[in-house]
């Protein structure tokens, strides 16, 4: 099909993320990726690369057709693609739900695979509910988060996501209500906020009795606004939950395998929830697969109960693919594949990557219109005083060669871990020029 005749039928044909439909803007077509490079057809005819800044959604971590895990989908083609999970398991699951158990924070013992990300929250919100039904205490069913964060599109995490971000205005009279505590405090190293920790413990124990769980993010707030806070509030939130009674839900969905600068966010608190929620880099970008896991704790509540089972059952429950390549994008991460990728430990690159991002990226604080610049693991954030123009914005990043998607009043980069320090200076020179037009 010509190019022309593509776009056409993209318009009119295909619904893109958070997008009218016909489409107004006209995406890039990319006709292949490779390591840290999209290949995208140029205007004129032809190709052009673009350095990738995003990760696809921040889950391409070691970059695209990567040998390792091309030939790891390869070898999982060839004994099968996909098989049923109820009354059927299949090595690459249970391997895969081995060590996730093994590399999350102690307690968490028990997976629960499913499809996507949002799934995964609402499998981990089910787990919740069911245990205090289970347990005989049905009125606590609410969840209390705090402002500013990402739980995807479902209806149940849509409830707890940023309410003026997420649109809750529209939504009226349809999400459950849940409860909202304030945005944390903004600043990695900021230290706890005496004042927000004690209005947090109290709204906490104020609603205990109706209180199923805590959900948040830990360190970084996502797609509801890259903002990272003190991981001190975590081990606030996890003692006054245990206090209350409460469950405590950590979203690792865009932190988990390394991103924030630890393995899991949650690491640089110390401290384990109840219920863990993975997806995004989990199969390193081949596929969507995520992981809801929990404590012995919360899955004996659960096989108490009345129907002593979780409910939940996805079709593609465990993909053998997916769970093929999460097996061997771990490899890749933690070095136990025969071909590490990052011989110096995926630390060393994400360490590099945040003095990369760090340096690249400071002379954004002196652009009129920029209200903030932050950087945290392989994250970097310019933050602007205003919306940005997405369309210049994005056109100004393709011009210096290099692909961003910013949202809302966010100029950010998520690179995967094996960009290069060049690539690295062209993302930040990228950000930069879409700065100062968006
Ligand atoms: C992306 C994201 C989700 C939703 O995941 P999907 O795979 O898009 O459904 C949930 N929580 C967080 C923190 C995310 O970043």
């Amino acid at each position: 099909m010509l190019r022309r005749e593509l776009a056409g039928l993209d318009r009119t044909r295909v619904w893109h993320p958070y997008a009218p439909m016909p489409g107004t803007i006209e995406p890039l077509l990319v006709e292949s990726a490779s390591g840290a490079r999209l290949r995208v057809s140029a205007p004129g005819g032809g190709t052009r690369d673009l350095v990738d800044g995003m990760s696809s959604w921040w889950a391409a971590i070691h970059g695209y057709r990567h040998p390792v895990l091309d030939a790891a989908a390869r070898d999982q083609l060839g004994r099968m693609s996909h098989v049923m999970f109820g009354g059927l398991t299949h090595e690459p699951a249970v391997t895969l739900c081995d060590r996730l158990a093994t590399i999350t924070p102690p307690g968490l013992e028990h997976v629960f695979l499913c499809d996507s990300g949002s799934v995964s929250v609402e499998v981990g919100i089910k787990m919740c509910l069911q245990y205090w039904r289970s347990s005989g205490r049905p009125a606590k069913h609410k969840l209390l988060t705090w402002r500013g964060g990402y739980h995807g599109d479902t209806f149940w995490a849509m409830s707890v996501c940023d309410p003026d971000g997420g649109m809750h205005k529209i939504w009226d009279g349809v999400l459950p209500r849940q409860v909202f505590a304030d945005t944390p405090p903004a600043g990695f190293a900021a230290g706890v906020d005496t004042p927000y920790a004690e209005r947090l413990r109290a709204l906490i124990g104020a609603n205990s009795d109706e209180l199923a769980a805590v959900i948040v993010e830990p360190v970084v707030q996502g797609a509801g606004g890259m903002r990272f806070h003190d991981p001190g509030y975590l081990r606030l939130l996890r003692s006054v939950c245990s206090e209350h009674d409460v469950l405590l839900i950590f979203d690792e969905i865009a932190t988990g395998f390394g991103r924030s600068g630890a393995l899991f966010a949650t690491d640089h608190a110390g401290v384990s929830p109840d219920v863990m929620c993975l997806g995004k880099a989990l199969t390193g970008g081949y596929l969507s697969l995520a992981a809801t896991l929990c404590t012995p704790e919360v899955a004996a509540g659960i096989s108490r109960g009345e129907l002593p089972v979780l409910a939940h059952g996805p079709t593609f429950m465990g993909n053998p693919l997916a769970c093929a390549l999460a097996n061997a994008s771990l490899d890749l991460l933690l070095g136990g594949g025969p071909e590490p990728a990052y011989p110096a430990g995926w630390q060393a690159e994400v360490h590099r990557i945040e003095a990369g991002l760090a340096a690249g990226l400071a002379p954004a604080s002196d652009l009129p219109g920029v209200a903030d610049v932050r950087v945290l693991g392989a994250i970097g954030v310019v933050q602007l005083r205003h919306e940005v123009d997405v369309a210049a914005a994005t056109a100004a990043a393709v011009a210096a060669g290099v692909w961003l998607r910013p949202f809302r009043d966010l100029i950010y980069t998520m690179p995967p871990y094996v960009t290069g320090d060049a690539d690295l200076a062209l993302i930040c020179e990228a950000v930069l020029a879409a700065a100062q037009v968006g």
